[in-house]
């Protein structure tokens, strides 16, 4: 079975989410731990939580994904940005520790001119303050589209957070077909040499999760801009290689398009007629 959810918002709660995924013919979905934007978060709610966790059970969900407010810098040139990093990260970490299974995705960060080498450097630092054996929680590095002085555009560089980490072994990667396509790996013309790549470099191991978004932009654009799956540059027919195939159809995939909730259960059907049961 092809296990396949959108992002919802958790403005309702955490049960909410769950209930919402099913009538969209979901078994995961994605969601923004706190505000993307700024940093806010409400009270934790232990028992929604835990509603939640009996419900994904019942439901045979896959896992379920956490995503990390884009203001979390952990490689920012300012003192303040970083602790701010570390603070959301461990407070995000001791909350999912309340939904086993959970993953934490979150993006390495931007350099702002230090250069990717002090990037890589200052993530692993940041997840060696965050990352203690009590969090089970498993985070996921994001393989970004290059925009501005991002850091996670090759899969060499995510490779190089992982070597720096002390808890490198821990981590696993999120693959997002669009900021890969924009990042210049050839997932349409060329998807068996870019899988290939991502095993030498990475390890296909590692790959946790799929955000499987289209984009609105040529190969290497470095732009960032998500289309919606079929109606952007890598297309129906991409997709369908991607999601069956061996080294890729047992993952959890995601959907980050620009959708309302119909438009997310139109996808999800389209893509779970395209996947060839084995
Ligand atoms: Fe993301
Ligand atoms: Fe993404
Ligand atoms: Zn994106």
């Amino acid at each position: 079975m092809l296990h396949i959810g959108c992002h919802l918002s958790c403005s309702n709660g955490y049960l909410a989410m769950g209930e919402q995924a099913v009538s969209l013919g979901a078994d995961t979905f994605q969601f923004f731990t706190r505000n993307p934007r700024g940093g806010a978060v409400k009270p934790f709610d232990v028992q929604d939580a835990q509603a939640l966790v009996d419900f994904l059970a019942e439901h045979r969900f896959a896992p379920v994904l956490a995503h990390a407010p884009y203001t979390l810098n952990a490689c920012a040139a300012d003192e303040k940005i970083r602790s701010f990093a570390v603070r959301t990260m461990r407070e995000d970490l001791e909350r999912l520790a309340h939904i086993p299974g959970a993953m934490l995705n979150f993006h390495p960060g931007s350099h702002v001119k230090q250069g990717a080498e002090v990037g890589i450097a200052l993530i692993a630092k940041m997840l060696d303050e965050v990352y203690t054996p009590e969090l089970p929680t498993t985070v996921l590095l994001e393989t970004m589209a290059g925009k501005g002085s991002e850091v996670g555009r090759s899969f060499g560089e995510l490779r190089a957070i992982m070597d720096a980490a002390k808890a490198g072994d821990r981590l696993g990667v999120c693959l997002d077909t669009c900021h890969v396509y924009d990042a210049g790996y050839d997932i349409v013309g060329d998807l068996e040499g870019v899988l290939a790549e991502f095993d030498r470099e990475i390890g296909l191991d590692r790959l946790r999760a799929v955000h499987i978004n289209d984009s609105k932009n040529p190969i290497g654009s470095h732009k960032d801009r998500h289309e919606r799956i079929g109606e952007g540059s890598i297309g129906l027919e991409a997709f369908t290689r991607i999601i069956n195939h061996p080294a890729l159809r047992h993952l959890p995939f995601y959907l980050e398009t620009p959708n309302e909730l119909p438009g997310y259960a139109q996808e999800i059907a389209l893509l779970r007629g395209c996947y060839q049961e084995a």
